[in-house]
Formats: structure tokens, sequence, C-alpha cells
């Protein structure tokens, strides 16, 4: 049976990148970048004083000191904001407030803590370095020089980068649509209550949840019974509607798991069904490619995947295989996850012969990260996901993880 690692590098060998779109700067945060952010002037764009004090010649006041003060004739001030011709004289000095414009005549800046203003003059208790407290023209960026690379998520100090450096636009990668489509009879929504044989279902909400926990707003939900010309009805439109379809449930080999032959129906090419994992053994993964926008559809391939319809089965399906693919396709570089050793608390068996991610809760203790199993592994069981803080790797050769054994964990982020 397949691997996770096959079926992982099986789908994003078929991911399409987002395509380039421009938006206003106020809505970049959480995209990411389409192209190199360069920098359109030096950074900063002019010496400037890197605290308040008095701008002065680093030779006037070199014997400088608490015992041994030297005064200065004070003969301008200069303001953030302020632009300046000044030429400095000797044994003069000029009074700088911090991100002032410095004067090239300036050679160092002694700090206001270290000065006392009397009249027309400033008494200075301490030397300077030659440019001490002097932030230089382009000493973070010289104008023209690459920034940060395409592919980069717009966090916070990105849309502060972008900003200094007069991006009012940005290019970055179009977000897909998803369409998330739960099948079974069995599922009532949230509000209705519950009557024989049925449960409320878990999975359009906390996969809606999950998509959007990566900024892809651009997510709606459907729900449907099992029957086979309204799967094929509804999933026909989704198909032409999405970038991205989920559909969750009937993946598996029971009388009423139609989605796979509806999906083969509806000319959705198959990529692998079913992986060599727990939870999540019926996983499917499809292609749709479809001719480019007709009809207010979308353009390009839509990417199916098939979900278990046990919620912990499609949420960490989710995590591994669906998120992964979303990351690409919203333009980001690296989407690879962090994974840490940990030492287990409690032994595990299992047969061998799948890749099992145990739920788990990592904590530290005296400096060692330590790693617990979750009550409640089985695949229904929301409650030990939902506790989890991360997944622990019990790879496919295994059959036991004595206690005390270190073992891999991968923290479970929902964002990215
Ligand atoms: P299936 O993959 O359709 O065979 O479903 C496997 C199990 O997951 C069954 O016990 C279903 O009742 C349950 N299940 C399917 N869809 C959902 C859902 N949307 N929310 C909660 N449980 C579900
Ligand atoms: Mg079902």
């Amino acid at each position: 049976m397949l691997t996770w690692q096959a079926g992982l590098a099986a789908v994003l060998a078929l991911v399409p990148i987002g395509p380039k779109r421009r938006v206003r700067l106020e809505q970049a945060a959480g995209r990411t970048l389409a192209l190199p952010l360069m920098a359109r002037n030096d950074s900063p764009p002019f010496d400037s004083s890197a605290v308040d004090g008095f701008g002065v010649y680093p030779a006037d006041v070199a014997t400088a000191a608490a015992d041994a003060a030297v005064r200065l004739q004070l003969v301008a001030t200069i303001r953030a904001g302020d632009s300046t011709h000044l030429r400095l004289r000797r044994g003069a000095a000029v009074k700088l407030l911090t991100g002032a414009c410095v004067p090239p005549s300036v050679g160092g800046v002694v700090m206001k803590e270290y000065c006392r203003e009397e009249g027309r003059a400033v008494i200075v208790s301490r030397a300077v370095e030659p440019g001490e407290n002097i932030r230089r023209r382009g000493g973070e960026f010289r104008k023209g020089q690459a920034v940060l690379p395409a592919g980069v998520r717009i966090t916070p100090p990105v849309v502060g980068l972008l900003a200094t450096f007069g991006y009012a636009n940005v290019s970055v990668h179009a977000k897909p649509v998803v369409t998330i489509a739960v099948t079974g009879d069995e599922l009532l929504s949230a509000r209705e209550s519950l009557r024989s044989g049925k449960i409320r279902d878990a999975n359009s909400h906390a996969l809606h949840a999950a998509v959007r926990a990566l900024g892809v707003d651009g997510c709606r939900t459907m729900r449907l019974k099992d029957r086979p010309a309204l799967l094929r009805r509804r999933l026909a439109d989704a198909l032409r509607r999405s970038d991205v379809l989920l559909t969750v449930g009937g993946m598996s080999v029971g009388d009423y798991d139609y989605v796979r032959p509806v999906l083969g129906a509806l000319g959705v090419r198959e990529v692998f069904w079913r992986m060599a994992i727990k939870p999540g053994k019926p996983t499917y993964f499809g292609v749709c490619d479809r001719p480019r926008r007709v009809r207010g559809g979308r353009g390009g391939p839509c990417l199916v995947f098939g979900l278990p319809g046990n919620p912990v089965a499609a949420l960490v399906c989710f995590h591994q295989l669906v998120k992964p693919a979303l990351l690409k396709m919203t333009g980001l570089a690296s989407g690879m996850r962090p994974t840490l050793r940990a030492t287990l608390v409690g032994a595990r068996r299992k047969e061998a012969g799948r890749l099992e991610w145990v739920r788990g809760v990592m904590s530290s203790r005296n400096d060692e990260v330590i790693v617990q199993a979750t009550a409640g592994q089985d695949s229904h069981m929301l409650g030990g996901l939902a506790r989890a803080n991360c997944l622990i790797q019990f790879l496919p050769g295994a059959s036991y993880l004595a206690d005390g054994e270190v073992v891999t964990v991968e923290p479970l982020l929902w964002r990215e």
C-alpha cells in the first residue's frame, strides 16, 4: 500500500501554485509574496540619530569624562522629520532628536544622558567613538537589493518592510476556492436534535475551521445524503466551482460508499486510493482537469481529496495531506513542518505495516521534552485529538514503542 511520503509527494507534484494577484497593502497580511520584496530605496534612507543627544566632532570630546567635562557651543536643534544643510564647526554641537537627520560633518552623537545644556552651550561628560549612535544610510538595505524572496508568508514584520519600501500594492498568490462535501445519511446539522441512528455532522465544521485557519477564506460546505444521483449532481457542480474539493466519508468499501465511483464517473482521474496510514487508510486523491474558465467555473485542475468520515481520521489526513497542498497553492515556498524528539511516557503497541500518528501531549520536564499519548485513540474519538498538541510518529516497520524511548513528534499546529 502507498506510503504517506509517496502519497504526499504525488499530491505536491500535481498542486498548481495560485496565479499572481495584486492586492492593497492593507489586504496583504497572511498571504504569500509572489515576487521578491526589493529595497526601493536605501534603508535607513539617510544618516539618522539612534538616540536623543548631541552631535559633535569626536575629537572635540576625546578627553571628556565625568570629572573633566567639555563645553561646546550649541548651534542648532534638528528634530525627526527636519531636513538640514548644517555644517558643524569645530567646538560646536548640534542637538539631535531620535530619528533626526545627522549632518555629514557630525562624527558621533553623545547620548543626552551624558550632556547638560547651559544656555547656548552644552557640557559633555563622555567621549564618543566615530559613528557612535549614527544609523548609516543604507546600513540595513541598499536600494535595489533583494530583501525577501518570493514564496515568503506576509507576516506583520513583512507588512512593515513592504510599507518601509513604499509598496502600496503587493503581488501575492490567489487563494484557492475550497468546497467541503460531507456525505452520510446519518448526518444532522449542529442545530438538530438527535434521533435514532443519527449523529451530528462534526466534519464539515471542523474542516471548514481547519481551512480557514490557513487563511483560505473562500470555503463553502455541503452536507449530502448517500444517494448516487444527488452526489453526482452536487459534486459535478463543486468540481466546476472549486480549486480543491474535499469529500468526506463514503470512501471505504461499504455498500453505500458511492463517492469514489461517482468521482470516477465525473471524470476525476484517480491518483491513489488508500494509504498505509492510521488513521486514514481509505484516503483518496484525484485530479479533475477542466478547460480554462467556462461558464463562470474555475480554470485549471480541481484537486480532489477523499477523506474518511471518522472525524479524527478526516482531520489528521487534512493535516498531513491537504494542508501542505493548500499551503503550496497559496505560494508558500517552505511548507515543511518541524519535528522534534521527545521521550515517550508509557509503552505502545501496534501491528507493523502502517505509519500511525498517535495523538499526544508534549510537555517539558527538567529541560527534556516528554510526550504521552492522549486517552481516546480511536478514530472517532475527537476528544483525544482535541486534547493533543502533537502527533507521535509510530513508524510503519515498528510494532512496539517502549516507555522511555525517544520518539519523533510533530507539533499539531492548525495554522501553518
Ligand atoms: P464513512 O467514512 O462514511 O464510512 O464514515 C465513517 C464513520 O464516520 C461513520 O461512523 C460515520 O457515521 C462517521 N462520520 C461520517 N461523516 C461524519 C461527519 N461529517 N461527522 C461526524 N461523523 C461522521
Ligand atoms: Mg458514510
